[in-house]
């Protein structure tokens, strides 16, 4: 795994099309959890890099440009989803620590967010996202498409177990405002489209 570092122009990225969010917020360009769907691995070609579960590039001005941005007058506190080509708690996040700052200046801005993410690392941040959710609009949603943790290490070989999942949602539904959700996305013929798992994917969310 190779790490680098990538100097920001912008924080934000204005979101075109029929989104609940109108911003975008990558901390990270590439993600670790090396899912075989991956939706992202585009995004690398604009760094000149093919590798993009391999190398990993971290935003080190991000939170500076994030705080200009959040700061301008202009800012309208509109939501903003954090992670649309990474996974903003992938491995590297456990030793950088950004995520905590970034939750510090949405709380200082009163900025709503949405996370998506498929590691249980979010919890370490628990107390901030409480925080949050206590003065603006928070949704945290977990991607979770099979019941089957064997299949699920195959096909999302870097992402935390399935259990480990529901607990995150279990625990900020619990211990914080934040509205939550499971993304059963995508459906992938052959393997995750059975009655049984999408049966099954329902009936431990409601659990
Ligand atoms: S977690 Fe999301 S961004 Fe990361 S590899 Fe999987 S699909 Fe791609």
């Amino acid at each position: 795994m190779k790490y680098q570092e990538l100097e920001a122009k912008s924080a934000l990225n204005k979101v075109k099309g029929r989104f609940p969010f109108k911003w975008d917020l990558n901390i990270y360009r590439g993600c670790e959890h090396g899912c075989i769907y991956c939706y992202a691995i585009y995004s690398h070609k604009y760094l000149n890099d093919c590798d993009y579960f391999e190398t990993i590039y971290y935003k080190k001005n991000i939170l500076s440009c994030l705080e200009k941005k959040l700061s301008s007058p202009t800012w309208k506190h509109e939501i903003i989803n954090i992670g649309g080509v990474c996974d903003s708690y992938q491995p590297l996040e456990e030793k950088l620590q950004l995520m905590p700052e970034i939750l510090k200046l949405m709380i200082k801005y009163k900025t709503p967010i949405i996370i998506s993410t498929k590691s249980s690392l979010i919890l370490r941040d628990l107390d901030l996202i409480n925080e949050l959710s206590k003065i603006t609009y928070v949704n945290i949603a977990c991607t979770i498409i099979t019941v089957d943790d064997k299949l699920r290490s195959i096909i999302e070989p870097g992402s935390s177990s399935i259990i480990n999942r529901f607990r995150v949602i279990d625990q900020i539904k619990k211990h914080t405002n934040a509205s939550t959700g499971i993304h059963i996305m995508p459906i992938i013929p052959y393997l995750t489209d059975h009655p049984g798992n999408i049966n099954g994917l329902y009936k431990m969310a409601k659990k």
